[in-house]
């Protein structure tokens, strides 16, 4: 079958003028669509087009030409395009109330510059900031660590955990002092009743995210931002001893705490936006104490409990009401295009080496979260099974279409 076209009074060639009609569908035209590719030494979808259109007229072509640039090994090992599956829900932990910093997410900045004492002659040490992060009202609690040392992390973990109270869950990226840290502030809270809370059991769940995933810790790495833009615009160029940088941290950690969670609203009618600082203390860390209006000696004790009582629920319901409506919305990766499947042929991407030197690998297990998407996969490489976020992973060869 042949087409009818509009270039009847032209002298181009009766070929050209009536090209033959394929079946867009049809093995045989995918396989003309892939001799053409190869043949224009791997040309794009437009030029494979154009050059498939001078003898033959596929149906369905524009989609086809797409498809062979898209399914072609070589041509997506240069690319190395990595998949992007739809963004996720929210853990639990972050949206049902519960105390703060009973989920926390811990990370490093740093190194900064020390001064060992005051006066002349100080020698100069690093010094890194340790961050806690509460997964639900985003208290922060910074730590000045001296070293990175899994000892050094422990004794900022009692630290935090003798004035915050003990998480129940500690989520963190894989640094490999932090794993083995983990190991031993379990064992530690066994042995020690200070801060072992008889009323829930003494582990705490230690979570770690797959390796060279930063946007699972989009939470923590906000609040690295944010505490680093307060702690550079102060240091500067000078110098600080250990005591003046551990002040500086606990006033940018305040700072920190008294942010409001969601956007503030214009009409004047509205209440002031929660900040961490009221699940803390009750008020924004950086406002001034309110004076005692009611005579402390006319309300009991009891009273005064189930007075502070019901101020704390009073917040946990205004920040189910407005804040968790603010974290409805998926801002970015609405859809969920490309699937990985266990077989697949897949390259990992490599900040440091071009597209065409990333590991080749094979998916051996995916992890689908409660949506049923998969995020995180396991493959299997010339150096043993890894683990990676699937937007690291560059997909090759589906088993199913080969
Ligand atoms: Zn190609």
């Amino acid at each position: 079958m042949r087409v009818g076209g509009r270039l009847d009074s032209s002298t181009y060639s009766y070929e050209k003028r009536h090209p033959i009609v394929l079946d867009g569908k049809h093995h045989f035209t995918k396989l003309l669509f892939r001799r053409e590719h190869l043949r224009l030494l791997h040309a794009g979808p437009q030029a494979l087009l154009y050059s498939v259109r001078e003898t033959v007229w596929p149906l369905g072509g524009r989609c086809l030409a797409r498809r062979t640039v898209r399914e072609c090994v070589l041509c997506r090992r240069h690319q190395g395009r990595t998949l992007n599956p739809m963004m996720g829900n929210l853990p639990s932990q972050r949206v049902m109330p519960a105390f703060p910093f009973h989920t926390v997410g811990i990370d490093f900045a740093g190194p900064f510059q020390m001064l060992t004492r005051k006066g002349r002659g100080a020698k100069t040490i690093k010094c890194y900031l340790c961050l806690f992060i509460c997964f639900r009202y985003k208290c922060v609690h910074l730590e000045a660590v001296t070293d990175l040392s899994k000892d050094a992390l422990i004794l900022t973990m009692r630290r935090m955990i003798s004035r915050r109270g003990k998480p129940a869950q500690i989520f963190s990226d894989n640094g490999r002092n932090l794993v083995a840290a983990a190991r031993e502030i379990t064992e530690f809270l066994k042995t020690n009743p200070v801060i072992s809370d008889f009323a829930a059991d003494n582990q705490i769940k230690f979570s770690f995210l797959p390796a060279y995933a930063p946007h699972f810790a989009g939470l923590w790495e906000a609040g690295i931002k944010s505490a680093k833009h307060h702690i550079k615009r102060y240091i500067g160029n000078n110098k600080l001893t250990f005591e003046e940088l551990s002040t500086l941290f606990a006033q940018v950690e305040a700072i920190l705490n008294s942010r409001p969670l969601y956007p503030m609203s214009s009409s004047p009618n509205d209440m002031l936006p929660l900040s961490p600082g009221h699940f803390l203390i009750g008020r924004p860390l950086t406002s001034l104490p309110s004076p005692q209006i009611e005579d402390s000696t006319s309300t009991s004790s009891l009273d005064r409990y189930a007075r502070i009582e019901s101020i704390r629920q009073q917040f946990w319901r205004r920040w189910q009401r407005e804040y968790i409506s603010e974290l409805q919305q998926r801002t970015k990766w609405r859809t969920n295009k490309d699937k990985l499947h266990v077989g697949d042929l897949v390259i990992l991407q490599d900040d440091n080496l071009a597209p065409l030197h990333w590991r080749m690998g094979r998916v051996v297990g995916l992890f689908p979260g409660p949506d049923g998407i998969s995020r995180v996969a396991e493959i299997k490489t010339t150096r043993g099974v890894v683990r990676r976020a699937l937007t690291r992973i560059c997909p090759l060869l589906s088993e199913t279409s080969s």
